[in-house]
């Protein structure tokens, strides 16, 4: 088991130089190897006639053979052996290069199978250097019906490859087969899994269709299970600390009859789960996924409420100051007249400020901390801090989550995703969290109305917004993120600004907002634009997350084109909080299918889950989970969507074995732990 952990180079022929070369292909370790599955597969069962064989195509061929020539080289040239192969339709030339031993082996009248390439040159139809198996012969077994294609990169050959895994199949091969499995036999006689040499041998050199489909249902298998349990195990082990109880039921329903709104059903579930878990021994680990405007604020405060009546502090960390000044003022407003004090703490405050922001942290005249990255900074060390929670999670590195957690005795950690992905997914994703979701929204709220349209139409748009600016609305004109250079991205929306400014928007008042302002700066666009004295706000993405101005009702997305359907729809949710009908134009360039498609979903679609449902369809989970696609997240196989139905079952079974040993302490789970714990190892986040 143990030496499939082993660096190729143990392989005989693979130097430093190549070990380079695989790594680029993620290629690091025997097992590696073993999981660098073909993307795809040739199939060479049928047996054309030369007759029926077109020019440049790759075909299987039977053909009875006569030698025609044997050329040594000379020098430095190649050797050469020219056979001409006929069958019942018509002759063809073979030719084979640097091989000139077969000319022993292939004599008149041999029945050979070739596979290759068909030219046409001077002498007819013709194949160079084909794949073939003498008939007749003993190797006949071994022709290679279903031949797999590798993902490469220029400096690693195919034949090189297929090369490397026979060889190391072939080890496998002399090995007891218990040894080598790696999945629990309850599991596999369970679920009628074929055994795992049997699988790599068929992914890679299948015989038949059939092996093929079985190799690939064990595999993917494999590889859910040991994502799943993987992360599960690491929840299990959260589970064992001893955290700090907290109740507060009461507290909490004090403060939610205080909202100037009814609670929507999907928030008090929510709320009754995080109580739930924050009266248990163990620490909370509880994602809340809500769509853009779903009210996690709200939900979030319950949490906050708990914490402070259990007169321990919480925390809440924000991606941007404008979102934690936001946060800052919400809760002022809701917690304060509880009784609760809050203390805001962001890069931006005056040493001085910040030097007795800390001291109140530290002295716990603080209830409820707000604040950026500055929270997790050295000097911040807090008093009694039960409760972590992150808003925006997925702009913040794992690591920074983790140190937070650090500066309490075990926290509770609530993370709060405005990403809404489809549960089923998230439970994967966040194996090692909880889920909860807000799957409704406030009462009374209009959809966006959403039209794509072709630049061409860009002048009718503007026209379109003037309207709106003329009975007194707002709006935002996005522009996208140009990922090579910020300095690029600033210039085209200072461009933008100017441009609307001067011409087509010229009787209104166009603000500018983007990213590389100051703190101030950009509280000042903010105010404005919130007290109407701007009435267009031109900006990079730095509105998607935690704007709130009401009055806005227009936004005009330029380029849609470049942004993942996710982003479009958390830059859509800044209009359409108010009491008017709002309006979302997306601008795009000339576009093609899958783009076209992706921007329809836009103009029909306005249940974010939905859209990243579609949008996970449309483009597979890659961009979409940013961090998360890494190490033991890869999936080589797998698939979420197309496998789902093997997915549940994985989930089911990894319950079952972590139930009766949490730990996976019991003798027959010793193997499992093992791999466990090197893949744990391997891919620390
Ligand atoms: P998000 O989930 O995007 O963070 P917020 O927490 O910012 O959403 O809430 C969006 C708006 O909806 C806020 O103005 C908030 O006061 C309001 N809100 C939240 N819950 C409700 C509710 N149950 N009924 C009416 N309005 C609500
Ligand atoms: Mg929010």
């Amino acid at each position: 088991m143990e030496d499939l952990q082993a660096n190729i180079r143990s392989l005989k022929g693979v130097g430093p130089k190549k070990e380079q070369r695989f790594l680029k292909l993620n290629i690091e370790t025997l097992e590696d190897l073993l999981y660098h599955f073909p993307r795809g597969y040739e199939d060479r069962r049928e047996i054309k006639k030369i007759r029926e064989v077109e020019e440049g195509e790759k075909t299987s061929l039977e053909l009875q053979v006569h030698p025609l020539k044997t050329r040594r080289a000379f020098g430095k040239g190649p050797s050469l052996l020219q056979l001409v192969g006929k069958d019942d339709t018509g002759s063809m030339v073979i030719t084979f290069f640097n091989q000139p031993y077969l000319s022993q082996r292939i004599t008149p009248g041999t029945k050979m199978r070739i596979y290759g390439e068909v030219k046409r040159g001077p002498r007819g139809l013709e194949t160079a250097n084909p794949d073939f198996i003498l008939l007749g012969d003993k190797g006949e077994n071994s022709w290679q019906e279903i031949f797999p294609i590798y993902p490469l990169t220029k400096d690693v050959s195919h034949k090189e490859l297929v090369k490397l895994i026979r060889m190391l199949l072939k080890g496998i091969k002399e090995r007891a087969e218990e040894n080598f499995e790696n999945l629990p036999n309850p599991l596999i006689e369970e679920n009628k899994l074929c055994r795992r040499r049997m699988a790599l041998e068929h992914i890679h050199f299948p015989q038949k269709a059939k092996g093929l489909k079985v190799a690939k249902y064990r595999l993917v298998y494999e590889e859910f299970f040991f994502l799943m349990i993987t992360l599960n195990f690491k929840k299990a082990k959260v589970l064992e600390q001893q955290g700090t109880p907290l109740q507060g039921g009461k507290e909490v329903q004090n403060y939610l009859e205080t909202l100037p709104f009814q609670a929507t059903e999907a928030q008090k579930t929510v709320i009754g789960e995080i109580l739930g878990d924050l009266k248990g021994s163990a620490p909370m680990s509880r994602l809340v996924q809500g769509d853009v405007g779903s009210g996690k604020t709200v939900v979030a405060m319950a949490a906050l409420v708990a914490a402070a009546a259990g007169n321990t502090q919480g925390a809440m960390m924000a991606p941007t100051e404008i979102l934690a000044k936001q946060h800052y003022k919400t809760l002022s407003h809701f917690l304060e007249p509880l009784g609760i004090s809050i203390g805001l703490l962001t890069g931006s405050l005056t040493p001085k400020k910040k030097k007795r922001m800390q001291e109140e942290i530290r002295r716990g005249t603080i209830d409820v901390v707000v604040g950026t990255h500055a929270v997790i900074g050295d000097k911040v060390e807090f008093r009694n801090l039960s409760l972590v929670i992150t808003d925006e999670q997925h702009r913040f590195g794992v690591r920074q989550r983790k140190t937070l957690s650090g500066k309490g005795k075990n926290p509770h950690v609530l993370v709060m995703s405005a990403t809404p992905i489809p549960r089923t997914l998230a439970y994967i994703l966040y194996g090692d969290l909880e889920v909860s979701v807000i799957d409704q929204m406030p009462k009374g709220r209009k959809p966006v109305k959403t039209q794509a349209a072709e630049m061409k139409g860009r002048d009718r748009v503007y026209e379109q917004i003037k309207e709106e600016l003329n009975k007194g609305r707002q709006a935002y004109v996005v522009c996208p993120l140009i990922e090579e250079s910020e300095t690029l991205d600033l210039n085209a929306a200072m461009d933008l600004q100017e441009q609307l400014q001067g011409n087509m928007l010229k009787d209104y008042k166009v603000g500018l907002l983007h990213g590389k302002m100051s703190y101030i700066e950009k509280e000042q666009i903010m105010k404005d634009f919130t007290d109407g004295k701007i009435q267009v706000l031109v900006s990079t993405t730095v509105v998607e997350v935690g704007v709130d101005v009401p009055n806005a009702t227009v936004m005009v997305i330029e380029n849609a084109e470049r942004f993942g359907l996710a982003q479009l729809h958390q830059l859509r949710g800044r209009i359409g909080r108010g009491q008017h009908q709002s309006y979302c134009y997306l601008l795009h360039q000339k576009v093609k299918e899958p783009t076209r498609r992706r921007l329809e979903i836009m103009e029909q679609s306005h249940d974010g889950f939905e859209i990243s449902q579609k949008d996970l369809e449309i483009r597979g989970p890659g961009e979409l989970f940013g961090l998360r696609q890494h190490g033991i997240y890869n999936l080589k196989i797998a698939n979420f969507f197309q496998h789902q139905k093997i997915l549940q079952k994985v989930q089911q079974d990894v319950k079952k074995i972590l139930l009766e040993d949490p730990g996976l302490e019991l003798e027959k789970n010793r193997k499992l732990r093992g791999i466990i714990d090197q893949k744990l190892q391997r891919y620390r986040d």
